[in-house]
């Protein structure tokens, strides 16, 4: 026997259990996201490697060591997207759309990081991230976390807390790097050899780290929330009043460094305690610099982005019918009337198949497994009279109508929007 294929590891097929649960997923965030003036954006799954050096930074574990890069036939440097702000900055861009005003993006899709894979870890995952450019203040901070807030509570998702952190600017962040660097550099031998790498590369990821041992030494470590300058204080505070004012409750974090470079002032995660170590279901922050160091005028911006699969495990595997009807036909002069009475039932937006003819018993098994709502019988008799046999499944009731009857009956009771 040919061996069997296997997808990647880490890369997983979406059969339609769960797809139902991610469409759910999306149609909340449309709808959430509409409101609050977002509009949708389709964005490259390829992008040049070089986007992602240059933004999210050389030494996060995303571009050292997760992307899926390669040189095409022409030699060009390309990769497959491990995240979307990056590509979300190059398209505005490229656009033009520095001086259009504001900007609210959303989008959808897989994103690729050759990571260690858990559960809630995947190789190929979807993010649906917000990217909002051209907004200044704290209160785009505030309701950006306002939006995320809706979001997870449309979802029916209440269990997690959103942490926020202030990680400074170009204007405050060296000095307060410097006192860290001093600090990391006391307890040294203590810490892992990843942290280790990062004392002088990059300070602010060693709070980070999981490791316990590490996390036991930074317990006085320096934070940056108490060495901003005043701008950045005087952001955050209105980031605070304004989730105050709203009724979003917060509680501030000062080891949230987030893995990507880009971030300054305001970073934020939403997080539960219900998935492990994989306990960050949504997440981002300001990223002020970024559009300006890939070319652009200097433009501000906030965003996130939230994991899909992370999301659907939080949710409930959808109940309800994967059909309304089950058409049967009984004898091989009925199958032809059959066929069309399936697909006038369709015309009223009914999930409709046909149990194909043939044993009574066999088409009735189809409507069991398939787990429909009804079933409909046409036998000669119903042929003949222009009608049907509408049985329905949960109560075991059964009546003849004729076609026009059955379908004023049915209409308005299809599960298709
Ligand atoms: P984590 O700390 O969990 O690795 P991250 O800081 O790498 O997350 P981001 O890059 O900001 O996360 O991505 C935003 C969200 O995307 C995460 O909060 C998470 O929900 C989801 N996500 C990130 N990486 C993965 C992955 N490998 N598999 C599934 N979901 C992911
Ligand atoms: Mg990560």
């Amino acid at each position: 026997m040919a061996k069997k294929l296997q997808s990647i590891r880490g890369i997983h097929d979406g059969l339609p259990a769960e797809v139902a649960k991610w469409r759910n997923i999306e149609d909340v965030a449309r709808k959430v996201f509409a409101c609050h003036g977002v509009s949708e954006v389709r964005l490259p799954i390829l992008e040049p490697t070089s986007l992602f050096v240059r933004s999210v930074g050389e030494e996060t574990d995303i571009v050292s060591k997760e992307m899926y890069a390669f040189e095409d036939q022409g030699g060009d440097h390309i990769c497959l997207r491990p995240e979307g702000t990056a590509g979300a900055v190059r398209a505005y861009l490229q656009a033009g759309l520095t001086r259009a005003g504001a900007q609210r993006w959303f989008y959808m899709g897989p994103m690729f990081r050759r990571e260690r894979p858990q559960k809630g870890r995947l190789r190929q995952f979807q993010q649906i991230g917000v990217e909002w450019f051209g907004v200044t203040g704290p209160v785009a901070d505030v309701e950006l976390l306002s939006m995320a807030q809706c979001f997870l509570n449309a979802l029916g998702i209440e269990e997690t807390r959103l942490e926020i952190n202030s990680l400074g600017c170009i204007e405050c962040r060296p000095a307060y790097h410097q006192m860290l660097v001093a600090y990391l550099q006391t307890c040294r031998e203590q810490l892992c050899a990843t942290c280790n790498e990062r004392i002088e590369k990059n300070p602010m990821r060693v709070l980070d780290c999981k490791n316990k041992a590490c996390q036991e030494q930074l317990t006085d470590a320096p934070e940056m929330v108490g060495h901003c300058c005043q701008a950045c204080d005087t952001h955050f505070t209105g980031l605070k009043t304004g989730l105050d004012a709203l009724g979003v409750s917060y509680m501030v974090n000062p080891r949230i460094v987030r893995g990507l470079d880009y971030y300054n002032r305001t970073a934020f995660e939403f997080v539960t305690d219900q998935l492990g170590a994989q306990g960050t279901v949504l997440a981002g922050g300001r990223y002020d610099g970024l559009v300006e160091s890939l070319g652009g005028t200097a433009t501000n911006a906030i965003g996130f982005a939230a994991g899909m699969e992370r999301l659907e495990m939080l949710l409930p595997d959808l109940k309800g019918h994967q059909l309304d009807v089950v058409v049967a036909s009984l004898g091989d002069d009925s199958l032809a009337y059959s066929l069309k009475v399936a697909d006038a039932l369709r015309q009223q937006g009914l999930a409709v198949v046909h149990a194909g003819g043939g044993a009574a018993k066999r088409q009735f098994k189809i409507a069991d497994r398939e787990k429909s709502r009804f079933v409909v019988v046409i036998g000669e008799d119903e042929v003949a009279k222009d009608g049907l046999m509408l049985k329905d499944l949960a109560t075991g009731k059964q009546d003849f109508y004729v076609l026009d009857d059955a379908i004023q009956v049915l209409s308005g009771v299809g599960m298709i929007e």
